[in-house]
């Protein structure tokens, strides 16, 4: 592959001038680690005090990684992304939620968006994250393997409907439902519904989607193990692939709980892992679909090298690349020029419920021993060329 990546003229298209300073400003700011430090504390409290600071995160952070506070704020920049060829997933992102009353409103939502979605090719996916749809201890109670008290059934058997009615939604409108993927120990009971939906839902093509986190040494089996059970039972896959988001705490209940660690020892092992997974999707592309979320510039590139090699078409429906609003818009607009499927992740909801994403994001971004960071130094190279500094 020819380096398509390192084009920033593609990779910053639709933005002006102005949103380019306004970008480099940013992520300037979010490169000094001890302000994201004392940033992330102060707005947290600030929020909980009910300050009015909600003005200024819109125009700065929220801005930047989130598509609107609703579906319909989100239009324009769907409109725009579409037009490069770039598709929208709408992530309704509300965090930390823990009453039937917010896991039903998160459905409704989700299903507000399918029903939106179904008249713009613009949105041909749709996602939910487990715990938006139901308590984390729950899930967490039935991963372990230990049974639920007669309340505990009838809500789980809420958390089902809620996962039926979208992937039952996902169908209707062939929509394809990506299930996000979280903690390992609240994991299990979210994949067994998940399979439970495959199997009803995924019997013309993929519609429902799995994520698997290839941080996780037992993924590579799971995946071969699902896709035994698909074959014998005549339905199709669909996965997510991604690292995995959670490593650290993963790392660290291992070692306070005393048992070994999930996770692989290096991201090298992770990055072997996920190669893997990939290649094996490939090689069995005929029985599943698969959708990389990924920011990893080699990851895509293998990717892409095998579709070559294989002689996939470059939009092959059953390969899709994703990212997020707001990072790696090199990976993204580069592949959508190229004709590859690709699609944005694109957060939205209230300011103060997005907070916790939206400081993971500048968290992640800020310098690792005095470094530049890689959209910094994407940004910087595209002012270059247009001559702003
Ligand atoms: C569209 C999209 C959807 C996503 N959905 C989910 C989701 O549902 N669930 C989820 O958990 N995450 C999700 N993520 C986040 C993802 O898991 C990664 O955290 C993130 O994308 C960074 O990984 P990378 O492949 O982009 O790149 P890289 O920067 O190459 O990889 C970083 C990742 O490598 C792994 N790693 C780093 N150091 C080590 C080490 N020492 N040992 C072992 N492994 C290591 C970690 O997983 C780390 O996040 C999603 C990401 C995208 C783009």
């Amino acid at each position: 592959m020819d380096h398509i990546f390192e084009n920033t003229e593609v990779a910053f298209s639709l933005k002006s001038d102005s949103e380019l300073e306004r970008a480099y400003f940013l992520f300037k700011m979010i490169s000094i680690e001890p302000l994201v430090k004392i940033g992330s504390v102060a707005t947290n409290l600030a929020i909980k005090a009910h300050l009015p600071i909600e003005g200024l995160i819109r125009s700065t952070v929220f801005d930047h990684f989130c598509g609107g506070v609703n579906e319909e704020d989100c239009l324009p920049v769907i409109d725009r992304l579409y037009e490069k060829g770039v598709s929208s997933v709408l992530d309704f992102s509300a965090e930390g939620k823990e009453s039937a009353k917010e896991f039903d409103a998160a459905m409704h939502t989700t299903l507000k968006i399918m029903d939106f979605a179904n008249e713009r090719p613009a949105m041909p996916i749709a996602v939910f994250k487990p715990t938006g749809f139901g308590r984390f201890k729950l899930f967490e109670k039935l991963s372990k393997g230990d049974s639920l008290t007669a309340k505990e059934q009838e809500e789980w058997e809420q958390v089902v409907y809620r996962y039926d009615m979208v992937c039952k939604k996902g169908k209707e409108h062939d929509i394809e439902v990506l299930i996000d993927a979280e903690e390992s120990w609240m994991q299990k009971a979210s994949d067994d519904l998940v399979t439970k939906m495959m199997h009803k839902y995924n019997t013309e093509k993929p519609i429902v989607f799995n994520t698997l986190q290839m941080y996780r040494t037992d993924r590579l089996d799971f995946l071969k193990q699902e896709h035994q059970l698909a074959k014998e039972n005549g339905y199709y896959l669909g996965y997510k692939l991604v690292r995995g988001a959670y490593l650290e705490k993963e790392n660290e209940r291992a070692k306070d709980k005393g048992y070994p660690t999930p996770m692989c020892s290096s991201k090298e092992a992770t990055d072997t892992n996920f190669n893997a997974a990939v290649a094996y999707m490939l090689d069995h592309i005929e029985d599943m679909s698969i959708f990389l979320g990924s920011h990893n510039e080699d990851s895509s590139y293998k990717m892409m090298q095998l579709m070559a090699e294989k002689g996939f078409k470059n939009n092959d429906d059953r390969v899709w690349f994703g990212q997020l609003y707001g990072m790696s818009d090199h990976i993204t607009f580069n592949l959508a020029e190229r004709g590859y499927n690709v699609a944005k992740y694109i957060p939205f909801g209230p300011v103060r419920d997005v907070m916790p994403y939206l400081i993971r994001r500048a968290e992640e971004n800020t310098s690792v021993a005095g470094q530049t960071g890689r959209e910094l130094t994407l940004l910087s190279k595209e002012r270059k060329r247009r001559k702003l500094n």
